[in-house]
């Protein structure tokens, strides 16, 4: 298609965005009956969607580039999906339903979905505009970090990560094992603890002891004040507000994400932190929906897949004209990606009034299991080490069972817990004032 060409179909749905939701949301449509007709993705990076879940193993050097990879272009095609890649939609018309490409295409859309994601966020300090100072957010991110640490391997040096959340330890950890011992990293984290959002204090402490014994300097409560230039102009090192000065030849800065939303915003959707969208993740236009990290649901933004998969079995049935029930926010749990760590969590990470809590520590295993229960009903669990058990909790915590009757075991594994929580209700039946022998 010429690039200033613009089509003029009935039944055409346009998805901005061929990253992790776009792409999934083009498959699950792609074998429903009552699909749009005519699909047309368009995405910015110059190539198909990929897995960006294993830009962290990639980068570690565990993974090879062609694992990412979801499907290619042909695949699209045989789907009679056009798949339009390198090109940023910079306009939407919506009046004329009509969106314009930093390449002079214009397409006319009968509905439009916005999948375009977040960018990283950045602290306000001088000297983040330096060159040297990467993100890690797209494989043109996890390239320049390869590179880099491959280069610094041989050479040494020095690289410093800025937050200790699941992404900046990821970098932190796939950059060290990238430089092979040559290179040294440095990661600052605000807080007291690593994850502080997910690990209560002592799984935190286990984790930043681990690392630790890795080879990585890990700096809590630190306060970065600038990073400062060398004579070229590149970054060369990071200063905290407490005089402590880093040197640095690389800076990742991986302290949380914003989403997307200036295009939405410059066409007059309504915006707060992400895009706003209903159940049916429809926008506060009819024909434009939003799913995926761009959007905002009753006052909640997403960075994990796991809520953005169930917004797209809900949306895809919604384009494709099935009956379906809006989608729910529920709970996510929380894994790293760093091999030979092995940590679980959801919910609170510090107890909250009427929780009670259930905890075993083996510091010389390094084992550590904490839940929260409310009522005899799960709803924190903090696993670090043997995490076996962590889908089995999840899933009760979930469900809302009454777990009073396993309580006991509850620390021991699932299979434990389940035991006891069978050979419980199993008693209530027998009761001669069970509800099963009463309706018996
Ligand atoms: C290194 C890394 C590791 C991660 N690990 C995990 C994990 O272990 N578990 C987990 O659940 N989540 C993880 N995540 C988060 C997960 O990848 C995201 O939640 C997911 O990718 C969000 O999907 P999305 O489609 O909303 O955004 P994205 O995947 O970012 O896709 C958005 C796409 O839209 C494109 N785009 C934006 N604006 C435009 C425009 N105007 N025109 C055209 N194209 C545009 C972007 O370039 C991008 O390709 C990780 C993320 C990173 C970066």
């Amino acid at each position: 298609m010429p690039a200033t060409s613009h089509s003029a179909v009935t039944d055409h749905l346009v998805i901005i965005g061929n990253g992790m939701a776009g792409h999934r949301l083009v498959e699950a449509l792609a074998g429903k009956p009552g699909r749009p007709a005519h699909i047309t993705v368009i995405g910015d990076e110059p190539e198909p969607a990929y897995n960006r879940i294993l830009l962290s193993p990639l980068l570690a050097g565990e993974m090879a580039r062609e694992a990412l990879t979801l499907h290619d272009g042909d695949w699209y095609a045989e789907q009679g999906i056009e798949l339009i890649l390198g090109e940023r939609v910079t306009d939407i018309d919506r009046a004329a339903r009509r969106l314009t490409t930093d390449a002079g295409r214009t397409l006319d859309y009968d509905r439009l979905v916005l999948a375009t994601g977040s960018r990283p966020a950045r602290p306000p300090v001088p000297g983040l505009e330096l060159p040297g100072v990467e993100v890690f957010r797209d494989l043109r991110d996890a390239e320049a970090l390869m590179r880099f640490g491959q280069h610094r391997a041989d050479e040494g040096g020095n690289a410093v990560v800025i937050g200790g959340g699941l992404l900046g330890l990821e970098a932190a950890e796939g950059l060290r094992k990238r430089g092979q011992g040559g290179l040294r990293v440095s990661l600052l984290q605000r807080d007291d603890r690593l994850m502080n959002r997910q690990l209560d204090l002592i799984a935190a402490r286990l984790l930043e002891n681990a690392l630790r014994g890795r080879g990585l300097d890990i700096h809590t409560d630190a306060r970065l004040e600038r990073l400062e230039p060398d004579d070229q102009g590149r970054v060369c090192a990071a200063l905290l507000t407490d005089g402590t000065r880093l040197p640095a030849d690389c800076v990742v800065v991986a302290i949380g994400i914003l989403p997307k939303v200036s295009l939405a915003r410059a066409a007059g959707l309504e915006v707060n932190r992400g895009i706003v969208v209903d159940a049916w993740l429809t926008t506060s236009d009819p024909a434009i929906h939003a799913l995926g990290e761009c959007c905002e649901f009753e006052g909640q933004t997403f960075g994990l897949v796991e809520p953005i998969w169930r917004q797209v079995e809900v949306l895809a049935a919604h384009l494709a004209g099935e009956t379906v029930a809006g989608y729910v926010d529920t709970p996510c749990a929380t894994k790293l990606k760093v091999s030979g760590v092995a940590l679980y969590a959801f919910g609170p990470t510090e107890p909250e009034a009427g929780h009670e809590v259930l905890a075993y520590h083996d510091p010389q295993q390094g084992d550590y299991r904490r839940l929260l229960l409310k009522d005899g009903r799960l709803e924190g669990a903090v696993l670090y080490g043997d995490t076996a058990a962590g889908p089995w909790y999840f899933e009760q915590a979930l469900a809302g069972r009454d777990l009073s009757a396993g309580r006991a075991a509850l620390l021991l594994g699932a299979a434990d817990a389940r035991v006891r929580l069978d050979a419980a209700a199993d008693t209530a039946t027998d009761s001669p004032h069970s509800p099963a022998k009463e309706a018996a």
